[in-house]
């Protein structure tokens, strides 16, 4: 038997998880079942009472789910995982299987929308407090800490203004103060960013991205050690059903085979655009955590492989200039949704992030000019010259 876990994430993500029917499939089966038969009723019980091996319910593990999580661990580096329907359904049960009323969360008030309401609007319904801080800054952290508090919460880099977080930092301070460590991975993808080896506890992601990168279907993954699952997450995800279809995890099986392909070459691809975007005029700012310009470049350097699939800059001219530019596109395309094989390109202020107060979103720089592009694979000259016309048929 092959120790996959010893082995490149090129052959993991190809390979990795993969439980053959005794028809022998190349490709990874998909066990399109709800439920599971058992030949006698002595077998159930055996099988209810954890004495015998064998799947249950969907709701608990499916075979076809199962490759995808064990998939997930190889490359993540983790003991154990569990696979969500989304990736907001990953955050959630991640955040409150563990937590219960006068738990304190502190988090990185750079936060992807959902991601923000759920602990800053819902978790207080359940009499969990939550504390925002600038998550870029270390000793707010620690300044926010409390007797009661049980979880640190952030993304690296966040969305959309790709601000860094000292991973490793925030992670060694959390351990000193006996606070579990929660990241949003997403826009780092496991190929790009360790946050285990940087000391974080607990890593979600929204497969929804880069995971199956291909605009087909919704999914989420959380990864962390078997006690940490066993503990906090293995009968919340039970009984509250926050569950993958096993449709979706055969979808996102295949998405893995190419995942370290697509996000090495599409953040080559971004980085030939950052560095075209950069000398426009009518640009601003441009953030991109690969360019030496990047306020947080050596961190860049530190903790990432490379600089990411997304880009954010900002539009001299404002909103009025960053919407006749997205709509003069027309190879690239308007969509919120990001790490697509297709280059999609969003408008955060009126998007996203429109929940947020001007003044919230002020806070973290999002102005009213600032656009998020998300690039793909397609080639990286169509890809700037579809920017040159739009940015010339906007007159910006
Ligand atoms: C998209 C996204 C999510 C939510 O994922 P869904 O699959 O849409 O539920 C969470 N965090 C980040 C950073 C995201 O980009």
């Amino acid at each position: 038997m092959v120790d996959f876990s010893k082995l490149h994430p090129e052959t993991q993500l190809v390979q990795g998880g993969i439980n053959r029917s005794p028809y022998g499939e190349t490709s990874e089966s998909l066990f399109l079942t709800q439920g599971f038969v058992y030949e006698t009723a002595e077998a159930a019980e055996a099988r209810f009472k954890g004495e015998e091996p064998g799947f249950i319910y969907s709701r608990y593990a499916n075979p076809t789910v199962d490759m995808f999580e064990k998939r997930m661990c190889l490359l993540e580096g983790a003991e154990d995982a569990r696979a969500t329907a989304s990736g907001m359904a990953a955050v959630s049960s991640a955040l409150l299987c563990q937590l219960q009323a006068g738990d304190h969360i502190v988090a990185a008030k750079q936060l992807f929308g959902s991601c923000r309401w759920v602990v800053e609007t819902l978790a207080p319904k359940y009499g969990i407090e939550t504390t925002l801080i600038d998550g870029t800054k270390t000793e707010q952290w620690e300044a926010a800490c409390k007797a009661n508090t049980k979880v640190f919460f952030f993304e690296s880099p966040t969305n959309p203004m790709l601000a860094l977080i000292d991973i490793a930092a925030v992670a060694k301070l959390a351990k000193s103060k006996g606070v579990t460590t929660v990241i949003d991975n997403v826009f780092a993808t496991p190929v790009l960013q360790k946050p285990l080896e940087l000391g974080i506890d607990v890593v979600c992601y929204s497969a929804t991205k880069h995971i199956d990168g291909q605009g087909r279907c919704l999914g989420g993954v959380v990864l962390s050690s078997k006690e940490w699952i066993d503990e906090n997450l293995h009968d919340y995800f039970r009984h509250t059903g926050p569950s993958m279809s096993p449709f979706n995890a055969w979808t996102l099986l295949k998405g893995l085979e190419t995942l370290s392909l697509r996000v090495e070459k599409q953040t080559d691809n971004a980085g030939k655009v950052a560095d075209w975007l950069a000398e426009q005029t009518a640009i601003g700012k441009v953030l991109y955590p690969g360019r030496d310009d990047h306020p947080q470049a050596e961190l860049a350097r530190q903790q990432m492989k490379g600089g990411s699939t997304m880009i954010c800059f900002e539009m001299k001219g404002g909103k009025a200039a960053a919407f006749a530019f997205e709509n003069a596109l027309e190879i690239i395309r308007i969509s919120n949704n990001l790490g697509d094989a297709k280059s999609l390109v969003t408008h955060p202020a009126t998007t996203t992030h429109k929940n947020l107060s001007e003044e919230a979103r002020l806070e973290q720089g999002i102005l009213p000019g600032s656009v998020r592009l998300s690039v793909g694979l397609e080639h990286s000259d169509d890809l700037i010259a579809d920017l040159a016309q739009a940015l010339e048929k906007a007159g910006a």
